[in-house]
């Protein structure tokens, strides 16, 4: 990491996740932002690998999953086939022989 600004920042930042003064997802947020607009981490192109890698620590992927499962408690409606049609009647051979 090129920017001493972000590894400041990311630190500052994992302090308070872990005090459980930030929420992982917004340090997330505030990483990807700062490198879109910090002249130095847009001609880092290392950099964002370095932000995923620390977004998968303080906010692993698994979590957002359930994180958003959670969110999106939304019962789907099991969809109900009425036709079931099977009038098929093709080529019932009999060789009787
Ligand atoms: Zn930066």
């Amino acid at each position: 990491m090129d920017c001493e600004r972000l590894s400041k920042l990311i630190k500052s930042w994992y302090h308070q996740v872990q005090d459980e003064a930030l929420a992982p997802a917004r340090m997330v947020a505030f990483m990807e932002k700062h490198i879109f607009e910090c002249d130095v981490c847009l001609l880092d192109p290392k950099v964002h690998q370095e932000v995923e890698k620390i977004a998968d620590i303080v906010f692993p992927p698994s979590k957002r999953l359930t994180k958003k499962a959670a969110e999106e408690e939304v019962e789907e409606e099991e969809e109900v086939q009425a036709s079931e049609d099977e009038d098929e009647e093709d080529g019932d051979q009999d060789d009787d022989y």
